[in-house]
This record gives C-alpha cells, sequence and structure tokens, in this order.
C-alpha cells in the first residue's frame, strides 16, 4: 500500500516534470525588465503627453522614473550614435533637439517588448491600428515615441538619462 502511493507520487512529479519540459514553461514566464521611453518633440509639441502616458499605464507598464529635457547636438548624437553614417542621421538628431522630450523609464512583465508593440511599427503608415505611433505620428521621422529594443541597450540609455537614486522601482 506504502509502496503504491509512493510510486503514484513519483509518477506524478516525473509527468509534471515531462510536461513542463514539453511546454517550455519555464521560457515562457514574462521577464520583469525595464525599459527607456521617449515621448518625442512632436507629442510634446501636440499635447499628446497623457495620452501616451496612459497607454503604458492601461497596459501594465509602470513609471519608475521620468523627467522633462531638451537634447543638444552632442546628446541627441551620442543618444542615436548607432544610426551615425545612415541618411536619416542627421535630420533624427536635428528632430530631436527641436523641443522638449519626456524621457521615462518604463517597468513591467516584458516591459522592452510590450512598449515596441504598444508603440508600433517605426513608420506611422506602416503600424498597427490602436498603437500609439498610428494615432499621434505624422511620418516615419516625426514618430512620436522611442523605445529601447533590447535589453543591453535599455540598460544604456537609461543609464543615459537617470542616475540610479532617479529610479524608484516599482514591482
Ligand atoms: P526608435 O529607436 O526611435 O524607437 P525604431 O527603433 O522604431 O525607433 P530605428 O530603426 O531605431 O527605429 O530608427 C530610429 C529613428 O530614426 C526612428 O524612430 C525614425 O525616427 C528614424 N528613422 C529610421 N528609419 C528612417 C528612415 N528610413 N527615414 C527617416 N527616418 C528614419
Ligand atoms: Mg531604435
Amino acid at each position: 500500500m506504502f509502496n503504491r502511493s509512493i510510486f503514484t507520487v513519483l509518477a506524478a512529479v516525473l509527468a509534471f516534470t515531462l510536461i513542463s519540459c514539453l511546454t517550455g514553461d519555464s521560457d515562457n514566464r514574462p521577464s520583469k525588465e525595464v525599459t527607456l521611453s521617449i515621448i518625442k518633440p512632436d507629442a510634446v509639441e501636440n499635447n499628446n503627453i497623457g495620452e501616451i502616458i496612459a497607454r503604458f499605464e492601461k497596459n501594465g507598464l509602470r513609471i519608475s522614473g521620468m523627467k522633462m529635457v531638451k537634447l543638444n547636438e552632442k546628446e541627441a548624437g551620442d543618444f542615436y550614435s548607432v544610426h551615425k553614417g545612415r541618411p536619416f542621421y542627421d535630420d533624427l538628431v536635428k528632430f530631436m533637439t527641436s523641443g522638449p522630450v519626456v524621457v521615462m523609464v518604463l517597468e513591467g512583465d516584458d516591459a522592452i517588448k510590450k512598449n515596441r508593440e504598444l508603440m508600433g511599427a517605426t513608420d506611422p503608415e506602416k503600424a498597427a491600428a490602436g498603437t500609439i505611433r498610428k494615432d499621434f505620428a505624422k511620418s516615419i521621422s516625426k514618430n512620436a515615441v522611442h523605445g529601447s529594443d533590447t535589453p543591453e541597450t535599455a540598460e544604456t540609455e537609461v543609464l543615459f538619462f537617470f542616475k540610479p537614486e532617479e529610479i524608484k522601482n516599482r514591482f
């Protein structure tokens, strides 16, 4: 009788482990992340700050750092240095220095991917309905928001704008 119970328990544990491995449960768990968001000069100028922030909050992202800044040419150039040499780089720097921007640290489950989904495609004409760029951006060069694209860029970009003590994690 005792042996049979042990056998049943072992069989149950084995089955659970097998199912977890097959379904990849452990890999699918959302990871807690932080990401950098910028509300770009066009969206600030159009008074869309509040509506854009509401999209983040309504979709489970939390703001753990926020400020309004006006970038100079060096700061904007350094921030987008990965695009240096591309045909749109000079215009991008000019646009990003054309007015104040709101920079935010967003945190939450899969925050990097979630923010990029909420933003929509780089070109608002190609962005899905209901995305920030579809609703608030006019063109590929004036596209309302920026979002980090990997955990590595997220870390670098957050530290570009924020000192550690300016971030209040809310996980
Ligand atoms: P961001 O980095 O601002 O979140 P993204 O990751 O969607 O945008 P990137 O490829 O990183 O797109 O380009 C950075 C920015 O450079 C874009 O947001 C856009 O404003 C500008 N840009 C990119 N491609 C073009 C293009 N073909 N013509 C004009 N501007 C462009
Ligand atoms: Mg990018």
